[in-house]
């Protein structure tokens, strides 16, 4: 990973404070998006990737309704706040949960796929998506992990490979 070229994230101290031209160039690029559902909700920090709100901006175009953000970036100390792992992929910016409010999650799942989106985590009420590493994992209270038909197939025709214990959250 360490000769990808490094990505330049969009960074703010203060959501709040961001200036009407960043403001115009992020809405022109994200309609779809506002930068405080992606700042940090327990700092108002903001440092997110344009790749991830690129996909996210396909992802809204796919599924043709409004997507509920519960979690973009996370600082550090919001991210311990909230039992994030430590090397979550939200801290860098990476990462997106996406509540199952508006969107059924065979939907959200499938676009997510169509969009790239690499890691792709299963909650009960939300679906996790990142750009941080391939995997897949499941993190609902009733499955055990169990899988339905339709997903697992999915998943390997597209050669995830199920995520472990230690995966970046
Ligand atoms: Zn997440």
């Amino acid at each position: 990973m360490s000769d990808k070229p490094k990505e330049r994230l969009i960074e703010h101290d203060n959501v709040a404070l961001m200036g009407a031209a960043a403001r115009s160039v992020w809405l022109a690029r994200w309609p779809n998006f506002l930068p405080e559902e992606m700042a940090c909700k327990g700092t108002g920090a903001l440092k997110i990737s344009p790749r991830l709100l690129d996909g996210l901006q396909r992802l809204r175009a796919d599924v043709a309704t409004t997507l509920v953000i519960n979690s973009a970036y996370r600082s550090p100390a919001h991210n311990a706040a909230v039992g994030g792992a430590p090397n979550s992929w939200h801290v860098q910016g990476l990462a997106a949960d996406i509540s199952l409010r508006t969107v059924p999650r065979w939907r959200l799942v499938r676009a997510a796929c169509a969009a790239g989106f690499l890691g792709i985590g299963l909650y009960d009420s939300f679906v996790h998506l990142d750009f941080g590493a391939r995997r897949l994992f499941d993190r609902r209270h009733a499955t055990k992990g169990i899988l339905p038909d339709w997903l697992r197939q999915h998943f390997a025709a597209a050669n995830f490979n199920n995520g472990d214990k230690n995966e970046q959250r």
